[in-house]
């Protein structure tokens, strides 16, 4: 008989944007005259930028050469990426991160729930609540026990340090799905307090390119001591538009240490080498030469250009919504703007009166958690004319 992991039974069903397209089809069935507009989407709409596209021509071509034909690479990732990495996303922000340090990998998303292989059982996990659910799900999987931190108008969406001792905590700062980010300061006394508890941050910066205010933090690692207490997701998913084309990379200090039951310190880096070696064959050659190419001179641009048009977009909701009289959070350093639901009603009400009355779909609140219940996300991945009009129709028809 094969026994399953029963920690799996005590997931619950995530039926979030099963029933958000059940609801949007059935409006549309119902009303085919009508135009909805999409704000509830969390992946990029802009294509690939030319500086990536030519990166990958030459790659493929070089591969159908003998010469330059690549067969398995590093699991770890290609010098020449990690090298681009260090220097360009660490380095030039006066960060200093060894080439070793650094995992590349297919997706944030993946690494956020592989990190758990490498932790003991009996970790105490905080993680935000509302939040992006694979921190959550991946803990429930392997039967940790969890810590919740509320995130609301309340305490400004900083995360309150938890009363009782965690052993691993979950930060996503720019916040999916609110928007909202830390300064230094806040950030600061995370690092601390995992000093002082031998805790463990797991920082996911996958927003980090859409920060624009100058004080705030773009890798955990700028905050001093960082280096001994955190491991630091990045992704080229946002930043870059990887979406469909999946690059990321985590980055695992040296300095980092976990320990055995016995109080014998380990390195993290060198267990996840261990793991990423024997589970992982690396990243495809053509796609890591993208993800260099997002730091030549033109990648830079042409990605800067994408991320100020959602930007831009994030400007118009915010801006829109506001005037029409509703409080909003994020959309200044993040693609998502986080509003209070008006009027005491549910996510969900307000889900089916902005779906109603305005076409318009966004992502309730709850979705993402018991504390993001009176909230309601929406993104600036549309367009930019069908952000303009769904705005329009929410402050006209409301
Ligand atoms: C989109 C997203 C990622 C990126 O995941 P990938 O697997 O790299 O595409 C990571 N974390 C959060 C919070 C995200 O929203």
């Amino acid at each position: 008989m094969s026994f399953i992991n029963e920690n799996f039974l005590e997931l619950q069903d995530s039926y979030l944007f099963s029933t958000i397209a059940k609801k949007v089809a059935k409006f549309i069935e119902e009303n085919p005259n009508k135009k909805v507009i999409k704000l509830g989407i969390g992946d990029v709409t802009r294509p690939i930028v030319p500086a990536c596209q030519d990166a990958m021509h030459k790659a493929i071509n070089e591969m159908g050469t003998k010469e330059g034909f690549k067969g398995y690479g590093p699991e770890q990732g290609y010098e020449f990426l990690r090298k681009a990495i260090v220097k360009n996303d660490y380095k030039a922000r006066g960060v200093e991160i060894a080439e070793d340090e650094v995992f590349v990998s297919d997706g944030a998303k993946c690494d956020c729930g592989n990190i758990v292989d490498i932790f003991g059982k009996d970790n105490k996990v905080a993680i935000t609540d509302p939040v992006y659910p694979v921190y959550l799900d991946t803990n429930i999987m392997s039967g940790r026990k969890i810590t919740y931190l509320p995130v609301t108008a309340e305490n400004n969406f900083v995360p309150q340090l938890p009363k009782e001792k965690v052993d691993m905590i979950y930060l996503c700062f720019p916040n999916n799905p609110t928007g909202t980010v830390l300064t230094k300061e806040e950030l600061k006394k995370w690092v601390n307090y995992a000093k002082k508890n031998q805790s463990i941050i797991l920082y996911d910066a996958a927003y980090e390119a859409f920060i624009t205010e100058k004080e705030i933090p773009h890798s955990i690692y700028e905050v001093e001591g960082a280096k001994e207490v955190a491991i630091e997701f990045k992704s080229y998913s946002k930043t870059a538009g990887f979406t469909g084309i999946r690059c990321a990379y985590v980055v695992i200090p040296k300095d980092l240490k976990g320990y055995t039951k016995e109080g014998k310190e380990v390195s993290l880096n060198q267990l996840w080498n261990r793991r990423t070696c024997t589970k992982f064959n690396g990243v495809s050659y053509i796609v890591q030469k993208a993800a260099e190419a997002t730091y030549s001179e033109n990648g830079k641009q042409q990605i800067q250009e994408n991320i100020n048009y959602y930007l831009e977009n994030a400007k118009i909701i915010k801006q829109g919504l506001e005037e029409a009289g509703f409080t909003c959070y994020g959309g200044v350093n993040s693609p998502y703007v986080w509003l209070q639901v008006p009027d005491k009603m549910t996510s969900w009400e307000f889900f089916d009166e902005l779906l109603q009355k305005a076409n318009v779909v966004g992502t309730p609140g709850s979705g993402f958690g018991k504390h993001g219940e009176g909230y309601f996300r929406l993104t600036a991945f549309g367009t930019k004319e069908n952000t303009i009009e769904a705005i329009q129709r929410i402050k006209n028809r409301l």
